[in-house]
């Protein structure tokens, strides 16, 4: 059966870095992706680019983020456009209710997010893992029993692997990883379409920006947060505590 899959991130790129290849694959399989990006990027850098104004770097994020979803097979991108790095002072209340009215329009069956710890500790990222989580729980009353959606974190472990400093231990227990292999081209090019971040990206996927994409592994990592209405319980999230197993997720 056709699913709804929806992601909540902070910023233009985080949906490639993160779980570029699982879009790119529940896209191919005929779901429907949704992502919602809720801030234009434009606090972050602009590489090597012309760019002289925040409007000017908002806009041009937006663009490479269209490509990116075009690549990845995103349908529906809803931009909330806060600005960068505010995300922590807003009330995490009404970004949630925010969230809630999306995820009403939309009904999605999955819904993916950033773990507590943000994967990266950035205060936008965990602000938005807090409010989409809030907003799942509240969003639950819209739906019939039986249909109430898997809510999942996004898990990155060997995002640092290529680093010279090492980020946080994800705070949450692996509970699956998605097997992406014949999706790496498509994450790939969809990090390349972020071109401003380059060094962000030479920095997490070196070789990616000039087209090796061997740096990619086969798997996204995911933790299963919330279900049948329920939180899931985290537990100890070491890869040395057993195998992970592959899931499909939809
Ligand atoms: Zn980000």
């Amino acid at each position: 059966m056709k699913k709804k899959v929806l992601l909540v991130f902070a910023h233009p790129d985080d949906e490639s870095f993160a779980a570029g290849g699982t879009i790119a694959k529940a896209s191919a399989h005929g779901h429907q992706v949704f992502l919602v990006c809720l801030t234009s990027g434009c606090g972050g850098k602009s590489g090597s680019l012309d760019i002289r104004s925040r409007e000017q770097l908002a806009a041009h994020r937006e663009e490479e983020l269209q490509e990116a979803c075009s690549v990845l097979g995103i349908s529906d991108l809803i931009l909330y456009r806060y600005a960068d790095g505010t995300l922590k002072d807003e009330d995490n209340d009404r970004l949630a209710r925010r969230i809630r009215d999306t995820i009403a329009e939309m009904k999605p069956d999955i819904v993916v997010t950033f773990p507590p710890d943000g994967v990266t500790g950035h205060p936008d990222h965990i602000a938005v893992s807090e409010a989409t989580e809030k907003a799942v729980a509240w969003a639950e009353a819209d739906y019939l029993p039986g249909t109430l959606p898997h809510f999942y974190y996004v898990c990155i472990p060997h995002y640092y692997d290529h680093c010279q400093e090492k980020g946080p231990r994800p705070s949450c227990r692996l509970t699956g990883k998605v097997d992406i292999g014949d999706y790496r081209s498509e994450k790939g090019r969809a990090l390349q379409s972020h071109k401003s971040q380059v060094y962000s990206v030479n920095r997490a996927y070196p070789g990616v920006m000039q087209g090796d994409f061997s740096v990619i592994g086969n798997y996204e990592y995911y933790a299963l947060a919330r279900a049948e209405g329920k939180a899931v319980q985290p537990g100890d999230c070491s890869e040395a505590k057993g195998p992970i197993p592959v899931i499909s997720m939809w």
